[in-house]
């Protein structure tokens, strides 16, 4: 095993809350255990470009209360060529970084697995994403802050839901993924959540306004992931206007509000205990890594589990929201 004396450290994908106060744990986590840290900018693109500036303490300062990522993020078509992924492989060498911490989603870390098996170095990621749709870890960096803006937002949206009849359908994030859905729909006393996880399997819709929608409330707020099975909100909304012309539908659709803000005290905590975890990952000698939290415990699952795209869903809470919503 060789000593690792320098990281890189990059983000990568859609940013999320907390991202920051990562950036800062892995940073001075590597500085107490005397390794050096590069900052990469704008992810695996930042690698191609040559966009690698040293990272002290002071860089970190002042960030944990930030949202989005002071290193920015960046999508990057040419790093899902083998000629891109060598010209990184290169660029990473000649600033003499010997390991990679990569804070993003699954696509990030799908990138990551190759990176890392193609040229035989040492990568651990961490788990930074709103929609908590990752394997192997009970949260991802963000979700909790995501969680609390749609519970906010929804908040606000049922003051102004007075009429009677009225059925609101809105819409949040998840990339195919239900978890901020289910549980921003609990949150915030929603009476129904369509999530895509079940819009296979059943027609939530026609449940929906067989049992779910009650005559004597004054309004309804259901809460409906984007998917492209269910079309969201908007596809929702079309279907009733057509189907049961009766009623009046409204459709919001939160969008990027809900990848921005101040995180939460728990995506702090998570971030820089995560962080820091990513570091010991590195002194073990692991590699190919995601650092992930299972009941309150770091733990480390490998790529190939953590991209596998199906975390399980707690289905039983679908039957708590309805049961709450009488
Ligand atoms: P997220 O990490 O939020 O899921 P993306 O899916 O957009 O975001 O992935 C971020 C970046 O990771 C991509 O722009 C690309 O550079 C890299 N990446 C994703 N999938 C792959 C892949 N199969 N091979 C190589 N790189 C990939």
């Amino acid at each position: 095993m060789t000593k690792i004396k320098c990281i890189g450290i990059l983000t990568s994908g859609g940013d999320s809350p907390g991202m920051n106060a990562a950036i800062r744990a892995v940073t001075r986590a590597a500085i107490y255990n005397e390794i050096d840290v590069k900052g990469i900018y704008k992810g695996y693109k930042g690698l191609i470009t040559k966009e690698i500036v040293p990272f002290k303490t002071n860089n970190v300062s002042n960030i944990i209360q930030q949202g989005g990522t002071i290193l920015k993020t960046a999508r990057c078509m040419e790093f899902m060529s083998v000629e891109g992924r060598k010209m990184a492989y290169d660029n990473m060498m000649e600033a003499g970084i010997d390991a990679l911490v990569v804070i993003g989603g699954d696509g990030s870390l799908t990138g990551a697995r190759i990176f890392a098996q193609e040229f035989n170095i040492p990568i651990v990621g961490i788990p930074g994403t709103i929609d908590n749709d990752l394997y192997g870890t009970d949260t991802t960096i963000g979700y909790d802050t995501a969680l609390n803006t749609i519970m906010e937002a929804v908040d606000k949206i049922r003051d102004t839901a007075t009429s009677h009849e009225r059925l609101f359908f809105i819409e949040v994030m998840g990339r195919n993924a239900g978890f901020l859905t289910l549980n921003g729909a609990i949150a915030v006393g929603a009476e129904d959540a369509i999530i895509p996880e079940i819009s296979i399997e059943v027609d939530q819709l026609e449940q929906l306004i067989e049992n779910g929608f009650r005559k004597t409330k004054n309004s309804s707020i259901v809460l409906v992931a984007e998917s492209e099975v269910t079309g969201g909100a908007m596809g929702m909304a079309e279907r009733v206007k057509k189907e049961y012309p009766q009623y009046d539908v409204r459709v919001t659709i939160l969008g990027h509000i809900q990848r921005g803000g101040s995180p939460t005290a728990s995506d702090r905590i998570l971030a820089s205990r995560m962080g820091a975890a990513a570091i010991d990952a590195l002194l073990e000698d692991q590699r190919n890594v995601m650092v992930g939290i299972q009941n309150d415990q770091i733990v480390y699952v490998p790529f190939s589990k953590a991209i596998r795209n199906d975390k399980p869903i707690n289905r039983a809470l679908l039957g708590t929201l309805r049961m709450l919503s009488i």
